[in-house]
């Protein structure tokens, strides 16, 4: 039986164009998981492997999607049965293997996790890559002595997926939370997710050149790199860590120095979503189901369909995309 799929073909000139189209199972690459997606979302990623590829994408046509969560229709896995609720982030799912954007998926079993008790499958891709990262780069920076009471915690690049819901969990462990936005009209929508202190992004975007500055945050999330990155060590207050999740204000870190490992004992601890052990993924996803109040989560959520895809994706590379957009493949 056919069903939908977000199909990328490439053309000869290196365009590539999305549309929506009928596939069937056979299309499906061979794995041993056959999942029955209900919903997928729109990482920064998804962007790149919906529109120009960037070296993600190996091979066309391509079905995009680097998550997604759904229910298991067939397992050759003793692990999975037939009816068990499932959510896949990362293993290059949706770059190198055809991802999330589709009724239905073909996977590893290794690529999957169990959905946590209290997640919905739509729950679950509402916090999607970006807020499972968020929540690895949390526990990363409590692994590193974060507590409440130790200062405002800023968060980078707020009002985006990671942003958002690194924001949201920080407030709901008690954290005060700084976030950091280049969009002043998202401030009301940063408050509601229960950010205290607004801080404009001109305020951190350019280098001073000062080998430290004063003593400030007390850890950060950051989800934006570039020069802002570079400045913000420069703030920490002396031990504290940053966790370092993206750049989307550009891969290198501007203006960076020595100074603040070697004078404040500053960490930089790197995020990354995509290869993490099975135990971390499940703890990561227990601990969202526990610390990320759901009214919140809520009210991040824009509602999607397949065909809304080639916009949107063309939007988050653009940093148009506010919160976290939760596509219903079966819309
Ligand atoms: P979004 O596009 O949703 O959010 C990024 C936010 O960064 C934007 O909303 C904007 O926030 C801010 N921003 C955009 N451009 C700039 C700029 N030039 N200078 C400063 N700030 C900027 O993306 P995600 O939240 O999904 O992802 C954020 C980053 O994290 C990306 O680079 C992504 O690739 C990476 N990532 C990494 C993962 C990992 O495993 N390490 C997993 C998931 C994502 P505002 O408007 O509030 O300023």
């Amino acid at each position: 039986m056919s069903f939908n799929a977000l199909i990328v073909e490439k053309d000869e000139d290196g365009k590539t164009h999305a549309e929506v189209r009928q596939i069937t199972t056979d299309d499906l690459p061979e794995a041993e998981v056959l999942v029955a997606v209900e919903y997928s979302t729109v990482n920064y990623k998804d962007g790149l492997c919906i529109g120009p590829g960037a070296g993600l994408v190996r091979h066309y046509p391509h079905v995009p999607g680097i998550d997604f969560a759904g229910t298991v229709e067939e397992s050759s896995d003793p692990r999975y049965k037939p009816g068990d609720k499932v959510v896949l982030t990362g293993w290059r799912v949706g770059e190198a293997h055809w991802g999330g954007y589709a009724q239905k998926a073909r996977v590893r079993a290794d690529w999957l996790v169990p959905l946590p008790e209290g997640l919905t499958t739509r729950q679950a891709m509402a916090v999607g890559t970006a807020g499972f990262t968020a929540m690895l780069a949390v526990m990363a920076l409590e692994d590193h002595g974060l507590k409440p009471g130790a200062g405002p915690v800023l968060v980078t690049g707020a009002a985006g997926g990671v942003g958002s819901v690194a924001t949201a969990i920080l407030a709901h462990l008690g954290h005060e939370v700084a976030a950091v936005t280049g969009r002043p009209e998202q401030a009301d929508y940063l408050k509601g997710l229960g950010a205290s202190q607004i801080v404009p992004r001109t305020d951190l975007n350019e280098d001073t050149r000062k080998p430290l500055e004063s003593e400030t945050w007390a850890g950060c999330v950051d989800a934006v790199a570039g020069a802002m990155l570079g400045r913000v060590l420069k703030q920490m207050k002396y031990g504290t860590s940053v966790a370092a999740v993206g750049l989307a204000g550009g891969a290198a870190i501007e203006g960076a120095l020595i100074t603040p490992f070697i004078l404040r004992g500053v960490n930089l601890l790197g995020i990354d979503s995509v290869m993490q052990p099975f135990d971390n993924r499940l703890r990561a996803w227990e601990r969202i189901a526990r610390d990320l109040p759901m009214d919140r989560l809520e009210s991040m959520v824009q509602p999607a369909t397949l065909a809304d895809l080639p916009r949107l994706g063309a939007d988050i590379l653009k940093g148009q995309v506010r919160g976290r957009v939760v596509v219903d493949v079966n819309a």
